[in-house]
């Protein structure tokens, strides 16, 4: 800890009253708590406030507010862009609150705000249960949620936002709401892809569906000379696939000595990932194509634990590594866009980063655009574009990558993009007003009725009409 810091006026009393722990850089747990699993942020807040329960938030709101320094909300510290912390502010960290109720009967799952996938799933599997997540376990399930939510059971059951049935808030004036279909309508509309801009969310309560215990599951690595015609290969068995698979591939090196042989671990590989929401003996031949595109370099596909596979990929996403990610909804996916994405695949500075596609479509589209603020569901993939690399000095290198691939890929897309991929966007306003179309609107609606003094801007931020 090198910088000074000042002392928030009031900082004791505060802390004194919470029953979480008030976490400030004197504090020898000041460095870990300040830590979010991107190595490449380095905030340095002036409190952090662990909390135990929706007092120590609703607290923890009021404390930000009269101060009138930055608050930050962090559930998972997954995003990218570091978000879940500040400079000189307070941090609303909701990572103690993690109590998961199941109710098998209905089919449903209450949620404290700050656990993560791995901690749902558990729960739900005891049911043989599962809510649509995300693809690796240790993500919020806050942040992923109210940003959408593409996981591998997505085409059959929708995205996470769409199964959410309430959600709990402190709103910027300290209120406690409920939001559902019937409460604050408005605001559940909101809450359903249009991010962390309304309030603190303290649980969460979704609808499951029965998965597993094991489901049927693919995941195929194939040379990088095949990258073109395995797209081409991918694109086809997307179009007649039914809506209880879900798949996406990745064009990169994803170098792994344990995987692969060393006289190919170097080079450019093609992956497809893809999961059978249905049971495992239908869904191995429903995925066998996958399998079949050109001869394998390495095949782990196999019936298996529904958690194991929520998993398979956690190891690729180590806490403290570096990371720039950036999305795009893609129009089509048409043979030069396949062409760019063999040529960027390649071009990667780091032999850790992807190119990746996501098949959207099912139930993401059979879900009325109207009926959630997510904005995705007219676009059949998604472009992901990861750069994920170990050194410093490469830095550069790797952001540069990922900005240039992106604007080259423009040209296969409206502009309109993911906001849980890429964190931060540099160009905030236009990408939103891009991205949200006629909705936005009705976005600044709600942000007006919920925080009209925007003090729940560090996101992908809904700027209320008055800022
Ligand atoms: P945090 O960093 O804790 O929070 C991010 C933001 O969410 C905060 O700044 C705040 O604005 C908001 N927020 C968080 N908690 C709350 C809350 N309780 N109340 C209000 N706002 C809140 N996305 C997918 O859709 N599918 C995937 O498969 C997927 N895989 C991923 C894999 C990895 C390794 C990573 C790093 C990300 C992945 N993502 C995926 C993206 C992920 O959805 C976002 O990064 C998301 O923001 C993570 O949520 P979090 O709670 O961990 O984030």
């Amino acid at each position: 800890m090198s910088q000074e810091h000042e002392t928030l006026p009031g900082v004791e009393r505060f802390a004194d009253g919470v029953h979480g722990a008030v976490i400030r850089p004197d504090d020898d747990a000041y460095d870990d708590a300040r830590a979010v699993w991107n190595g490449m942020i380095d905030k340095h807040p002036a409190a952090i406030v662990r909390c135990a329960g929706v007092r120590d938030v609703i607290e923890t709101v009021a404390f930000a507010r009269k101060a009138d320094v930055p608050l930050a909300v962090r559930g998972g510290g997954h995003n990218v862009a570091g978000t879940a912390v500040c400079d000189d502010g307070v941090v609303c960290d909701l990572s103690e609150m993690t109590a998961v109720r199941v109710d098998p009967a209905e089919r449903t799952a209450w949620v404290q705000a700050g656990a993560t996938w791995a901690d749902l799933d558990r729960e739900t599997q005891a049911f043989g249960l599962a809510t649509p997540g995300g693809v690796v376990s240790d993500t919020g399930v806050a942040g992923l949620t109210l940003g959408g939510g593409i996981g591998h059971l997505r085409c059959r059951y929708g995205l996470t936002c769409d199964n959410l049935r309430a959600a709990d808030l402190v709103t910027a004036d300290g209120e406690f709401v409920t939001a559902s279909e019937d409460t604050h309508p408005d605001l559940f509309w909101a809450l359903r892809g249009g991010g962390g801009n309304f309030g603190v969310v303290t649980a969460f309560e979704f609808d499951c569906h029965p998965a597993g215990p094991e489901v049927a599951t693919a995941l195929v690595f194939y040379s990088g000379s095949e990258a073109k015609s395995c797209l081409r290969a991918y694109r086809e068995y997307v179009e007649t696939a039914p809506d209880t698979v879900s798949t996406l591939t990745s064009t990169g090196v994803m170098y792994d000595e344990d995987l692969f042989d060393a006289d190919v671990v170097g080079d450019l590989k093609f992956a497809v990932m893809g999961c059978y929401a249905g049971p495992p003996e239908e869904g191995e031949a429903v995925l066998a194509p996958l399998q079949q595109f050109a001869d394998p370099l390495v095949d782990v596909s196999a019936v298996r634990p529904y958690t194991e596979f929520q998993q398979i990929l956690d190891a690729d996403y180590p806490d403290g590594m570096r990371y720039y990610w950036k999305s795009l909804y893609l129009d089509a996916l048409s043979d030069p866009a396949i062409d760019r994405i063999e040529y960027w695949g390649e071009k990667a500075p780091s032999p850790l980063s992807t190119v990746d596609v996501w098949e959207l479509g099912g139930a993401i589209t059979d879900t009325g655009i109207e009926n959630s603020a997510f904005a995705g569901r007219h676009a059949p993939f998604l472009l992901g574009v990861e750069a994920n690399w170990e050194e410093p000095a490469m830095d550069d290198a790797n952001v540069q990558w990922v900005r240039d691939c992106l604007d080259d890929m423009r040209q296969f897309s409206d502009g309109s993009v993911y906001l849980n991929f890429p964190g931060f966007l540099e160009d905030n306003d236009e990408t939103m007003a891009r991205t949200f179309g006629t909705a936005y609107d009705r976005l600044v609606a709600v942000k007006d009725a919920y925080d009209p003094t925007n003090l729940f801007a560090l996101n992908q931020n809904v700027k209320p009409s008055g800022d």
